[in-house]
């Protein structure tokens, strides 16, 4: 009790509130409640994914969120992992290992995590550049022939959808969806990824779009079989092959079963909607204003704008904190919003927002 009591002053009320409702830095959403349930039980029944006998009914749970989920990215299953940091390094192994790349293509808007996964696979790693919608650009493509191809959908800094038609032009496509991935989930904009389904393996962070605690992602794979063949390692006391980076996990499907159970896939996709009409909002009033410059439309809930006459760094120090994030686009710095906590009042946001640039001049 004394710990919980020393604590609660620090934990409780010195972390950031992704809740609140000018909340709009970050891809990190507030979680509903059934989670932190969820969550209570996974850490007092402490399930290990690593054997079926220390999570009989874990791994069962993971392989039917994975059945329910996988279709909808044309994938045959996959894993749960810590993060897409992970599922990108493990997509990335697999596309080494099962398909013999020699090295990876992607943008320059692509997440750090895939160049640490180069690194780490001694892969070489080609940035193309992108288009001024934050696209990688076709134009500037090299042979694809021994590639693994990495493409974004939803870049971190802006949102941006790669051309997934671009799918399958290489000996293997790896979709970072980490971000957007979930849209698949919404009747209204999961034509967004259309040809993601063609993908070799797919990147989604169950705790961005999907709602979860973290640690949860998910890598899936087309040809789930040859995948994780290549990257299964079987030790002697273990009953059956461990599949992907992590050793030990745990049952972060539980959480999002129950969030699926609760919710449904009407109940996320109306969360999804609801978000990305938000952007929308949002955009329409930096483009009226004649203070602020919006970068481009939002293609993923994501805003980025900046101030016409004053810099990014006035706005950002005239508004609370936990409002905007910034981020650097040719070496200029933007003010940058994400649509991730469905509790966002966007009219105190836009209102607030439009005082600060009024303010900072
Ligand atoms: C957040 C993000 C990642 C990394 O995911 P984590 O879950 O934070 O490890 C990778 N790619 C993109 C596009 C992201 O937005």
């Amino acid at each position: 009790m004394r710990a919980l009591e020393m604590l609660s002053g620090h934990v409780l009320d010195r972390a950031a509130q992704l809740g609140s409702p000018t909340s709009l830095a970050h891809m990190d959403p507030p979680t509903p409640w059934i989670t932190w349930a969820m969550a209570l039980w996974n850490a007092s029944l402490n399930q290990n994914m690593l054997h079926e006998m220390t999570s009989p009914f874990a791994t069962q749970a993971e392989a039917l969120v994975l059945s329910w989920l996988a279709p909808y990215f044309g994938m045959q299953g996959g894993h749960f992992c810590a993060g897409s940091t992970i599922a990108n390094l493990t997509g990335i192994w697999a596309a080494r290992d099962a398909a013999g790349v020699k090295k990876v293509v992607t943008s320059q808007a692509a997440h750090l995590s895939v160049e640490k996964a180069c690194r780490l696979l001694g892969l070489e790693l080609v940035k193309v550049a992108v288009d001024r919608q934050g696209r990688l650009d076709c134009k500037h493509l090299p042979n694809l022939n021994d590639a693994c191809l990495v493409l974004t959908a939803g870049t971190t800094a802006t949102g941006a959808i790669d051309p997934l038609d671009l799918v399958g032009a290489a000996k293997w496509t790896h979709v970072d969806a980490a971000w957007a991935g979930p849209l698949r989930l919404s009747q209204t904009h999961s034509g967004r990824l259309d040809g993601i389904e063609a993908a070799d393996s797919v990147a989604v962070s169950a705790h961005k779009w999907l709602f979860q605690p973290k640690d949860s992602a998910l890598v899936m794979f087309r040809n789930l079989e040859i995948a994780n063949e290549a990257i299964s390692f079987g030790g002697g006391y273990l009953t059956r092959p461990n599949i992907g980076v992590q050793g030990s996990r745990s049952a972060a499907a539980i959480p999002l079963l129950a969030t699926l159970l609760a919710w449904g896939r009407e109940g996320l996709a109306q969360r999804l909607d609801h978000l990305m009409q938000m952007a929308e909002v949002l955009a329409d009033a930096i483009e009226k204003s004649d203070r602020l410059e919006l970068w481009g439309r939002p293609q993923t809930a994501i805003n980025v704008f900046r101030p016409v006459c004053s810099s990014t760094a006035a706005l950002l120090q005239a508004l609370p904190p936990g409002v905007l994030s910034t981020c650097v686009l040719d070496g200029q710095t933007w003010a940058r919003s994400v649509a991730a906590n469905p509790l966002v009042d966007m009219d105190l946001v836009v209102e607030r927002i439009l005082a600060a640039s009024r303010e900072d001049a």
